[in-house]
């Protein structure tokens, strides 16, 4: 019977309360009555048990909710920080890597050290084998890296084929050690599907200064990676401040290059190529020279390449390929100089058998100045050539029947096979100058020189020998039957006006 004053209901009321603030292990003692209000206890603690039950249940689900949270929060992490191809660090793990080495060296640490690396042969690899070749190429590169560096070290992939690796702490020395670990690890042969091949890397070299930011320290790595790029493969620079200068000049030709082509500052000097035999002119190769407003004469070695770079070498070919015939049209109607029959020889670029333009542009310009295709020698370095792909057989193909005259030059500086040269529709074949440097003080030259010409002749070409520069030289090439050659000895580069007056003067070269 409910009574006023049973101290069961003080505890009911009590417990009720404590349950509804949470305490869901609180538990009302029953009394040995076992009455209605004990039956009202259990069933109120029944309700409790359940609770606490839910409650923990839910409390679980939310734990392991809160985890896979966690789990996917951290895999996203990992992901946006790695390469998903390499697994290696990304361009933003690495910065952050940077950021928090440099926090590290001004708390009192050693200073951290960043080694870029660029392979040297990868485009030519993925351009030849193909995409998923080169993907593997990329993987073991990778791995590579990894095994020759140390343990705290951080390696990520930048992006394309440039990689990066962190030494958090090292000296210059310990620097350079670990970096030419990894250049001899990636000088290794490859082996994929059977087939070897060999990569090479160049590397940049930059040891962090205090307070420089991460986008510095990559940039100067950068420029030190360029540098040793330009010296050849598989090379280590560090950086130098007078590499930043360096790079300053270049951007700033790079801006000037455009206007000096379009405000004719370009301007061209011809060498004649002399038939080795009776001394007469069969040739002229134009060859482009900058006449700088501020700078003087800046030589083709020095901006031909930027040209490449930025595009500009096809405005700069056009230029060429146009003044070039016109010359010769002018030398060939000129009754002071028509006397003489040799052809013009341009130098082209890469860049312009990628252009379907640049067949139209030959046939036009010749046709415009009314001379004969045959009158017109294309000269192609090996390596412009030997990375061709389809659209460059395309030109090539498309400018032999067309007619004009297609020679390989810097012949023996390359790689590339005879039986290649063979199969290339080309008729002459320019060997590089620094084949013949050597005639003279070393014995074995004369013979090596009788031997590549030979094979050249075996492949039924004609070779023009370059860079001829005494008597003796060009006498020796003529009796192994070699029948042109080029060089300081018949003539430098000359401007037009001196060139002409040659003309004039000279039936026999060098006169
Ligand atoms: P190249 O086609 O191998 O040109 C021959 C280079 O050797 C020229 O240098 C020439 O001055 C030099 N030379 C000639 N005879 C001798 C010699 O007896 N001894 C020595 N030591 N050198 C000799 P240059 O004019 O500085 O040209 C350098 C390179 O620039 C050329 O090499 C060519 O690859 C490139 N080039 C020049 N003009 C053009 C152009 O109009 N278009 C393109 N794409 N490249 C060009
Ligand atoms: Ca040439
Ligand atoms: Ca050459």
């Amino acid at each position: 019977m409910l009574t006023e004053g049973d101290p069961r209901l003080a505890r009911l009321l009590d417990g009720i309360v404590r349950l509804a603030a949470g305490e869901l292990d609180t538990r009302i003692e029953l009394s040995p009555a076992r009455d209605e209000i004990d039956a009202v206890i259990m069933g109120t603690n029944l309700l409790a048990e359940d609770l606490q039950t839910m409650y923990q249940e839910l409390e679980e689900r939310v734990a392991s909710r809160t985890q896979a949270l966690h789990q996917a929060h951290l895999e996203m992490r990992h992901m946006a920080m790695t390469d998903p191809l390499t697994g290696l660090f990304n361009r933003s793990a690495l910065v952050q890597a940077l950021e928090e080495a440099q926090v590290e060296e001004a708390d009192g640490g050693q200073s951290p050290a960043l080694l870029l690396v660029d392979l040297d042969a990868f485009k030519s690899i993925n351009d030849s084998m193909g995409h998923s070749t080169g993907d593997q190429v990329l993987v073991i590169i990778g791995d590579r890296i990894r095994s020759a560096v140390r343990k705290g070290d951080t390696v990520a992939r930048l992006g394309g084929d440039e990689f990066a690796v962190l030494l958090p702490g090292a000296t210059p020395a310990e620097a350079t050690t670990i970096g030419g670990r990894v250049l001899a690890a990636l000088d290794q042969v490859i082996e994929i599907d059977g087939k070897s091949l060999r990569c090479g890397a160049s590397m940049g070299l930059r040891m962090a200064e205090p307070g420089q930011t991460a986008e510095d320290l990559l940039m100067e790595a950068d420029i030190a990676m360029y540098e040793s790029k330009a010296e050849g493969r598989n090379k280590l620079k560090a950086f130098e401040p007078s590499m930043l200068h360096a790079r300053q000049l270049r951007t700033q030709l790079v801006g000037e290059l455009k206007d000096a082509i379009i405000e004719s500052q370009l301007v061209l000097y011809y060498q004649p190529i002399i038939a080795l035999a009776t001394g007469e002119i069969e040739g002229a190769e134009a060859l482009v020279r900058w006449k700088h407003p501020t700078r003087g004469m800046i030589m083709p070695d020095e901006f031909i390449p930027i040209a490449e770079e930025t595009g500009l070498i096809s405005e700069l070919g056009n230029w060429v390929l146009r003044n070039s015939v016109d010359q010769l049209r002018r030398w060939r109607t000129d009754p002071a100089t028509s006397r003489h029959k040799f052809s013009m020889r341009i130098n082209v670029s890469a860049a312009d058998l990628q252009r379907l333009e640049f067949i139209e542009d030959v046939r036009d310009t010749l046709a415009a100045a009314g001379l004969e295709p045959a009158q017109l020698v294309l000269e192609l370095t090996e390596s412009s050539i030997i990375q061709g792909d389809e659209l460059d057989r395309y030109t090539l193909a498309s400018l032999e029947r067309l007619g004009v005259g297609m020679e390989i030059d810097d012949f023996g500086t390359g790689y590339s096979s005879i039986s290649y040269l063979r199969r290339l529709p080309v008729d002459t074949v320019k060997v590089d100058r620094t084949l013949l440097s050597a005639l003279g003080s070393d014995p074995a030259q004369p013979a090596l020189i009788a031997a590549v010409l030979q094979l050249i002749r075996a492949c039924g070409l004609e070779a023009v020998w370059e860079g001829i520069e005494t008597a003796e030289q060009a006498e020796y090439l003529r009796s192994i039957g070699c029948t042109s050659g080029q060089g300081y000895y018949f003539s430098r580069p000359l401007p037009e006006a001196e060139f002409t007056e040659k003309l004039r003067r000279l039936d026999v070269w060098p006169g």
